[in-house]
């Protein structure tokens, strides 16, 4: 596998403080996973912090342990920072338990960013599933504020069902809002009755009606692995190149340092050379993975 070099945005694990966040507002946005905004408490942290969009944190839930959970807020607000959070297991369940006020420490940013800048000049699709919308959101909100660098923004949405629908509790004012922004809105559920008013099924179903110029588009794609597996196939049938699609893998991670092993992948260390890769980098792992 050959791993491109990651740039500038890559940080020596250990060599990043624990800063502490204080929990400002809590969204739920489904039945298992929340968005907690927060600021960092010291303002020498808040002056110091910025991140770039498809970054993570390791959060650290005192008295529990640290996990890295991606930020889902806006660049251009660093001291405004959210993660959306699944419940999932022993440290991730302590979230739900979380107060407006209570404290949490987070080390960061790490990790390849989303490539803002290698996509400007041509259109922009962003491809989300699931929780994996929460890595693309800063994506979104980057592109949104640097409109003129983009032909067209295009996001296309998958979840299982309306309620698992992330960041959309007013789906019309949100559709509305990004409409007049600029950008493209495609939604779809797997499953839902007649009253949901956009597509029915996966992900994969938004491509037709996108209309899509695959010598100009860029893709960004995020979700379970088989849904990136099969948007990738999707994007590759339509024409667009490998070197064009990227792609965020979260794989199980503990140290953050390119030391565990825990997120490897191949020679790559997820931690350090990702989460982002080109879909050419990673194509042979995503492929033969066992899901
Ligand atoms: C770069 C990166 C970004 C992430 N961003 C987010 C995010 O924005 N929001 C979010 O909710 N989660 C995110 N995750 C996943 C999150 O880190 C894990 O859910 C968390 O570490 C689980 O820890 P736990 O102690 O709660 O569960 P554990 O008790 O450790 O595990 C519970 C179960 O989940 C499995 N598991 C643990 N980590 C992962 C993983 N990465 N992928 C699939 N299964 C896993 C375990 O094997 C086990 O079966 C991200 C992971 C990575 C690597």
């Amino acid at each position: 596998m050959n791993v491109v070099a990651p740039d500038l945005h890559r940080e020596r694990a250990e060599a990043v403080p624990m800063r502490i966040a204080v929990v400002r507002r809590i969204v739920q946005e489904t039945p298992d996973t929340a968005t907690y905004w927060m600021n960092l408490r010291r303002r020498a942290d808040r002056l110091a912090y910025s991140f770039a969009p498809g970054q993570f944190n390791m959060v650290y839930v005192f008295g529990a342990g640290e996990v890295p959970i991606s930020i889902s807020s806006d660049p251009a607000r660093p001291t405004c920072l959210a993660h959306t959070v699944r419940a999932t297991g022993r440290v991730t369940n302590l979230f739900p338990s979380l107060s407006l006020g209570d404290e949490i420490g987070v080390r960061g940013p790490f990790g390849r960013p989303w490539p803002m800048r290698e996509a400007a000049g041509g259109d922009l699709v962003i491809v989300a599933g699931g929780l994996g919308f929460a890595p693309v959101r800063p994506a979104l909100y980057a592109a949104m504020r640097n409109r003129a660098h983009y032909r067209r923004v295009i996001i296309m949405v998958g979840a299982r069902g309306p309620q698992h629908m992330l960041f959309a509790r007013r789906l019309g004012t949100w559709t509305h809002t990004l409409r007049a922004r600029g950008v493209e809105p495609h939604l779809t559920v797997d499953i839902a009755d007649d009253a949901w008013p956009y597509g029915h099924g996966v992900v994969t179903t938004l491509f037709d009606p996108a209309h899509l110029d695959p010598r100009m588009t860029t893709a960004f794609v995020c979700g379970p692995e088989i849904m990136m597996r099969f948007a990738v196939h999707e994007l590759l049938e339509r024409g667009m190149g490998t070197h064009r699609i990227y792609v965020s893998m979260e794989r199980n991670m503990q140290c953050a340092a390119r030391m565990c092993g825990h997120c490897q992948l191949g020679p790559a260390f997820v931690c350090a050379d990702g989460p982002v890769f080109r879909y050419d980098e990673v194509a042979e792992l995503l492929e033969e993975e066992e899901l």
